[in-house]
């Protein structure tokens, strides 16, 4: 899978790649240089490129922004370098792109990029990423090159770097190959589970003990068994996989409802999880 990041900082993404005609490959001790994402960029089961916007302008000051119209604070990344820069990437018109290439623009304004969505861009081919700036984009570059436009939460950034990273981080996990554990991704918070949660498994335990059905991730531990006079969850020492998995159903549903109760309408719960999320008082209204 290819990622293009259009960016005014490409050494944000990495300081030791190659330029060439434009291009960066970011393979450097930047963001991207780092524990699976490095690895997976090593072992070409991804590739990131940057293009530098500075390099699509034409006046000897690299002039990539100009004054909004209508007055206001700040200024606003130019619609004609956005364009110049995206024309080399010989991509397809939008509308008629299918399903290898995608144009995003990162923006406070965008849909929320949430785990599904890293699921939904894991299947393109082809992934530009355009950066903002300033007070954002000239709203043409959206309107006529881009697919969709995504924030990474609900909070305001200086640049779309640090959402193109994240993009790239969530999805690039999820390919095949990356993760050393083919289901590491399907069992871990948000995870999809493989089966709905009231199917048995061989051993007469319900999936849901297994999978995470849009949960949050039950809680880890790790050797010593007692630290500092803290122990762990007994179902936890004693090696009975039943017990274990029903530990670890119960903690994610506890820990969602905790700090994520929205969570709970959307997820794939079975009676027993029903249950017991009733003995913890939700839903609220029940009863
Ligand atoms: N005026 C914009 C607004 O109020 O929505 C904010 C512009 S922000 C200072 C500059 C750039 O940062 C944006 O064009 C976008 O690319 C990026 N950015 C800011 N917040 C973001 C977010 N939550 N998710 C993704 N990108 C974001």
């Amino acid at each position: 899978m290819l990622f293009e990041i259009v960016t005014i900082f490409p050494e944000f993404f990495g300081a030791a790649g190659v330029e060439a005609n434009g291009t960066r490959e970011s393979l450097g001790s930047g963001i991207l240089g780092h524990g699976i994402l490095e690895r997976a960029l090593r072992q070409g089961l991804a590739e990131v490129k940057t293009y530098d916007l500075r390099n699509f302008t034409h006046d000897r000051h690299r002039t990539v922004d100009d004054r909004p119209f209508g007055g206001g604070e700040g200024m606003v990344l130019k619609a004609q370098p956005l364009f110049e820069c995206l024309e080399t990437l010989q991509l397809q018109p939008k509308g008629q792109r299918g399903e290898r290439e995608r144009v995003v623009l990162l923006s406070a304004q965008g849909r929320r990029f949430t785990q599904a969505e890293a699921r939904r861009l894991a299947t393109f081919e082809r992934v530009v990423l355009i950066c903002g700036r300033y007070e954002g984009v000239d709203e043409r570059v959206s309107q006529m090159l881009c697919d969709e436009e995504l924030s990474i939460g609900d909070y305001v950034l200086s640049g779309g770097e640090l959402g193109a990273a994240v993009v790239v981080d969530a999805v690039v996990r999820l390919l095949p190959g990356v993760l050393g554990h083919a289901d590491s991704s399907r069992y871990e918070s948000f995870g999809e589970g493989d089966e709905p949660a009231e199917t048995m498994t061989a051993d007469g335990v319900p999936r849901a003990t297994h999978g995470s059905g849009g949960l949050l991730d039950y809680p880890h531990y790790t050797r010593p068994a007692e630290w500092n006079g803290m122990t762990i969850p007994e179902a936890l020492g004693g090696g009975d996989h039943l017990v274990i998995r029903r530990w670890r159903r119960q903690a994610a549903l506890a820990k969602t409802l905790a700090n994520r109760p929205d969570l709970l309408q959307n997820a794939d719960l079975s009676n027993d999880d029903r249950e017991y999320l009733a003995e913890l008082g939700w839903p609220p209204d029940a009863g």
